[in-house]
């Protein structure tokens, strides 16, 4: 038997068998046995009945004293026993099981795994709800037993046997170690073959851990090998843009900035500098919590291009960003004869052909724009600089869209504020240096955060309203555009109406939302900015990027309906200026959960501590959802668990990138694990 041979070479998997398997992910001999259990049950721990209590997952071993059969009114079968083990006894059911009652008629030794629960009605009589059982006779029941997912109609025992099958026909002959030699001793890992039949096979749970560990390794080794590839083959294979050393035009731009950098930024730019300056392409994460000041990096990069006269091209993920950074480097280069161009999805078809004719004929130096950017009809003169910002809004493959061009590669840059443990961004990043701004510009006062109830409304418009006639200018966000009939909340023109209509009657507010048109999002906007609209009332709209300093206020509406790295997106609109500011959520505080996941929003205001914290209330899964590279869940590895072994992994990669035989025999393995899946990404 092969790794590779499809699973109807099985016992009893006959075309309905293979659906479901196929359904569930499992073709090969090698998908099943990469299909590891997702819990495990300790029966080698017997309880006795008189010690259980309720609430607890325990194993008893049992004599059926009786079974019997009853149906209920809707026909549903009810399988009821009453057993003992010599210290007590207890009623056990299940449900619609037609071969319960004959399996265990009359049987001495059974052993039964699950949920204690009290008897109903029973005066506080012990029960159990369809637990797992075995018939042991005279056996002694196995230590430890595997738990996988299982859909459709196929049973746990026939994963289990199959998976059994599997092994006793000798599938640990064919599986090679594919690590490279040295590397299992130097981290202590279990063999291969041997890790792939204790995570279905173990005796104790250290079995358990250990395999674990070791396939874990394997997986996060993989990934990392895969973007060590990407990262290699993008500077391998192309031409990559060469820029000289930082100049005259630079050097003025650089003078011109009203204020003085902060080390993180200076930092940042020196390594991105160095990155331009060689013959293979940069490919750079700026990561920096929101605030920090990455756009003024961003621009001293563009210049730097333009100063070898090369093109840059800028992707934000929204117009309202695209335009509010057009705006500003419009403002701040022009003086200096570098000419900036604006794509977005609103122009008409007339301005878009022209300015794909000035692209073309580098007319202009500097494109700044969204998604219209990485069209087809986009074709660039001399492309030097690619930027993306605000990262996390493109997928991979749009990013490489825009990286493609004919000949040379040109420098990629990526910003985000979306503060990942640096773990996690070495698994989402992986084909990217990393320059961190952590530290914020100073200055600036830490945003004062506060969590009120709905009663206090009227008090904290009150508030709002003395800071704008301070001076200030101030947000209102809420979850939602219309008024819902299924969700009982106040929609954002609901709330802009209140307002408007009430206590701001006399000061200038504005409504934005996704579903108005671009160009009016824009005029909005940019009343903002100027400060004509002192109030304005915006759904998530504004969540990345908006820049308006004197905005001081916002107070978020309906805060359970977000979640922690959104909120702090969202607060980080603020506390951009020199004033204090303040950010009031207003919730209304149903579960304890979402009153400790607020809580954490008023107690952590730095970006990384609360990403840390999120994933730890969320789990790996969802907080990772967000941020996938496309391949899918990690099967075995935990993201947030396995921090050590992902750092381990990710230095192992680097060194078997050296070794050609070592890190094609990984890329090998890669590619049968994903099923092209990374190729997909390779090849892009
Ligand atoms: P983000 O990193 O969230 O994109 P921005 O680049 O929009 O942050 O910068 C936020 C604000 O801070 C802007 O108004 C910008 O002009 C200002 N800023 C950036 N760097 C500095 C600095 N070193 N000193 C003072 N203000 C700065
Ligand atoms: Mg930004």
């Amino acid at each position: 038997m092969e790794l590779t041979d499809t699973l109807d070479c099985l016992r009893g998997v006959g075309s309905k068998r293979r659906e479901i398997l196929e359904y569930m992910g499992l073709i090969t001999v090698y998908d099943l046995i990469t299909y590891y259990p997702r819990n495990y049950e300790d029966r080698s721990k017997i309880s006795k009945i008189s010690a259980l209590r309720a609430g607890e997952r325990a194993c008893v071993i049992v004599s059926v004293m009786s079974i019997n059969e009853t149906f209920s009114k809707r026909g549903m079968r009810l399988i009821k026993a009453t057993v003992a083990d010599g210290t007590g006894y207890m009623v056990v059911t299940w449900f619609n099981n037609a071969y319960i009652k004959k399996t265990l008629y009359g049987k001495k030794r059974v052993l039964l795994t699950g949920e204690i629960e009290y008897a109903y009605g029973g005066m506080g009589a012990l029960a159990m709800s369809a637990p797992s059982f075995e018939v042991l006779g005279d056996a002694s029941p196995k230590g430890i037993i595997p738990i996988y997912r299982v859909t459709g109609n196929l049973t746990q025992k026939q994963i289990r046997s199959m998976i059994e099958e599997v092994f006793n026909r000798g599938i640990r002959a064919t599986i090679e170690d594919i690590l490279p030699r040295d590397l299992g001793k130097k981290y202590g890992l279990m063999e291969r073959s041997e890790a792939f039949y204790r995570v279905h096979f173990p005796q104790t749970m250290k079995d358990v851990a250990l395999a674990r560990r070791r396939l874990a390794f394997e997986e996060l080794y993989l990934i990392q090998c895969g973007l060590v590839a990407m990262k290699k083959q993008s500077q391998s294979n192309v031409q990559g843009v060469k820029h000289l050393a930082n100049g005259k035009l630079l050097e003025k731009v650089y003078a011109s900035i009203p204020f003085a950098l902060t080390n993180d930024q200076k930092r940042a730019f020196k390594s991105i500098a160095l990155d331009m300056e060689k013959d293979i392409s940069m490919r750079r994460l700026v990561q920096g919590d929101v605030g920090s000041g990455k756009t003024v990096v961003a621009m001293l990069a563009l210049v730097k291009t333009v100063e070898n006269d090369y093109q840059g091209a800028l992707m934000a993920p929204t117009g309202i960003l695209a335009q509010q950074h057009y705006a500003s480097f419009k403002e701040q280069l022009e003086p200096f004869g570098i000419r900036i161009g604006l794509l977005t999805g609103k122009l008409t078809k007339k301005e878009h052909d022209e300015m794909y004719e000035k692209i073309r004929t580098h007319q202009v130096d500097i494109v700044i724009g969204t998604h219209a950017l990485i069209e087809d009809k986009v074709k660039f003169s001399r492309l030097g600089l690619v930027i993306t910002d605000e990262q996390h809004r493109f997928g991979i493959s749009q990013r490489a869209a825009l990286e493609k061009t004919n000949g040379v590669t040109p420098d990629v840059l990526v910003m985000t504020a979306t503060p990942i443990p640096r773990t996690m961004t070495l698994t989402v990043y992986g084909d990217l240096d990393v320059s961190l701004i952590q530290e914020l510009p100073p200055g600036r006062k830490p945003v004062r955060t506060f969590l009120r109830s709905p009663d206090r409304r009227s008090l904290i418009y009150k508030f709002v309203k003395d800071e704008i006639e301070k001076g200030r200018q101030a947000y209102v966000v809420c979850p939602l555009v219309e008024e819902s009939e299924t969700l009982d909340l106040p929609s954002a023109e609901e709330i802009y109406e209140e307002l408007k209509g009430g206590i701001f009657k006399d000061i200038p507010c504005a409504l934005i939302h996704g579903r108005m048109k671009d160009k009016d999002k824009e005029d909005v906007m940019e009343n903002f900015h100027l400060g004509k609209t002192k109030l304005l009332v915006a759904t998530t709209v504004i969540e990345v990027g908006v820049n308006v300093p004197n905005a001081s206020v916002m107070v978020i509406e309906h805060a359970e309906r977000f979640g922690l790295s959104q909120l702090h997106q969202l607060r980080g609109r603020i506390g951009r200026g020199e004033y204090d500011s303040y950010c009031i959520m207003v919730a209304t505080m149903n579960s304890e959960a979402s009153k400790v996941r607020l809580q954490t929003m008023v107690n952590i205001t730095d970006g990384f501590k609360l990403a840390e914290e999120d994933l730890k209330l969320r789990g790996p899964g969802e907080f990772f959802g967000k941020f996938q590279h496309g391949l899918g869940d990690l099967k075995i590895a935990n993201a947030l668990e396995d921090a050590d072994l992902l750092l381990m992994a990710r230095e192992a990669a680097l060194i078997a990138a050296e070794n050609n035989e070592d890190f094609k025999n990984a890329l090998r393995l890669l590619s049968v694990t994903y099923k092209g899946n990374f190729e997909h990404i390779l090849d892009s």
